[in-house]
């Protein structure tokens, strides 16, 4: 069985290349192990899908090299995508920061693709396992359960290692490295945090307890939503804060994002002498954190009891409060997967391998993740449509 381009991996971004290199009329093989296309599209957003983000740029992805994703993303933009769910009449809404969902079910988004992979005439097969990748004649020969395939391009579209009980492989890394391609380090990312010992102690109870933050690590913060969960914390901020923090390093929460700490303790000392701190937190902070704080950390006797200088020093801890994590719940609940194949050997325009003529790397699995609220899934769009163009 010959093809022109064969794609492995039938996620975002596998489909999305196999679109467009079908609608310039090659014959394109999609092959996909789990038993159907798109799982991750029709688990994402809560069943809503975030496909895209109205901000969608450069600088909201980390990658050992920020100028890669620029040109794909450039050629293919979040317009792009949002006309195509319009040609396919289905509605959608901004929810927030940008982040556009279905208003009814990321099945929609699944269902478009695959029409627009038949209108394409391209073949899939699910339920089709690669066991070993050649370089034969004129391209590529795949041994798999359908037996063996020939393709003059081959495009690797299989994802990071996040959520494996989803289909994740590492299987993309080691084509790359099959191949001569450097795989940069990977870990999880818009992955919860993990307490233990004293600290998972001290909050564990709280369970539940959220507030808007500012969470920030290695010179980058996020404002946005954060959840005491049994295991440690969680919530946005949490998650994208994740993406930039490593176990060891500082990480610290400002729990009071619009306010001023200080002087809103000063201004109740002065108008409320007797009210007990706990109390005083309790109306800008959820109330079991409040008093759990003066618990642990603050004390708890009446406004008119508190020095200046230990008012400061609340308010400080208040703005900065430092978190030690002890880790990340891992891959099998994180969203991405960072690093992956380095960039430095791929060509931005088209995904091609600088060293291997013919093949391509895109979406999750090359070493370019977005952040939280529908990012990840434009890089998908952008790096297949990329491929697409000429694979
Ligand atoms: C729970 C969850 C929610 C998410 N929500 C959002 C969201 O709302 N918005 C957003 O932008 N991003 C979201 N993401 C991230 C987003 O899903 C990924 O970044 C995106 O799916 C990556 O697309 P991809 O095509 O590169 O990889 P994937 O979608 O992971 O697709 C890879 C495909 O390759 C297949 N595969 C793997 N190995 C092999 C093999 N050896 N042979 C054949 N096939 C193979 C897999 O089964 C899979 O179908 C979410 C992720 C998770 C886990």
């Amino acid at each position: 069985m010959h093809h022109d381009l064969i794609v492995i991996g039938g996620g975002a971004a596998g489909l999305m290349c196999a679109i467009e290199a079908g609608k310039r009329g090659r014959r394109v093989l999609l092959i996909e192990h789990a038993n159907r296309v798109g799982k991750k599209i029709l688990m994402s957003g809560g069943g809503r899908c975030n496909f895209t983000n109205l901000h969608a740029g450069p600088e909201d992805y980390l990658s050992a090299n920020p100028h890669f994703c620029k040109s794909a993303l450039a050629r293919y933009t979040q317009w792009d995508f949002i006309a195509m769910v319009e040609r396919h009449g289905i509605a959608w809404h901004e929810k927030e920061l940008g982040q556009l969902f279905c208003d009814e079910s990321s099945r929609l988004i699944v269902k478009m693709l695959l029409d627009e992979c038949a209108e394409a005439g391209v073949r899939i097969e699910t339920d089709c396992a690669v066991a070993q990748v050649r370089r034969g004649g004129e391209g590529f020969l795949l041994d798999t359960t359908l037996g063996q395939v020939r393709g003059t391009s081959l495009v690797v579209a299989t994802g990071g290692l996040s959520i494996p009980k989803m289909g994740a492989t590492g299987f993309g890394y080691e084509l790359a490295r099959q191949f001569g391609h450097r795989v940069l380090a990977t870990r999880a990312g818009l992955v919860p945090l993990t307490l233990s010992g004293r600290h998972l102690d001290d909050y564990a109870d709280l369970s539940g307890v959220a507030l808007p933050v500012i969470a920030e690590a290695n010179g980058r913060s996020f404002r946005a939503g954060f959840l005491i969960t049994h295991r440690g914390l969680s919530g946005p901020a949490i998650l994208q804060i994740s993406s930039y923090w490593q176990p060891g390093e500082p990480l610290s929460l400002n729990l009071l994002p619009d306010a001023d700490a200080l002087e809103y303790l000063m201004t109740q000392q002065q108008e409320r002498p007797a009210a007990e701190l706990k109390t005083v937190l309790s109306e800008v902070l959820p109330k079991r954190l409040a008093q759990r704080l003066c618990e642990l950390r603050f004390g708890n006797r009446p406004m008119r009891q508190h020095r200046p200088a230990e008012l400061r020093g609340i308010a400080t801890q208040l703005h900065a409060w430092p978190v030690v994590a002890s880790g990340t719940e891992g891959y099998r609940t994180a969203e991405v997967t960072l690093g992956g194949v380095d960039t430095d050997e791929l060509s931005s325009t088209t995904m091609e391998s600088r060293k291997v003529p013919g093949l391509y790397f895109i979406g999750e699995v090359v070493d370019v993740t977005g952040h939280l609220g529908g990012f990840n899934f434009q890089w998908a769009w952008a790096s297949g449509h990329a491929a697409g163009q000429v694979a």
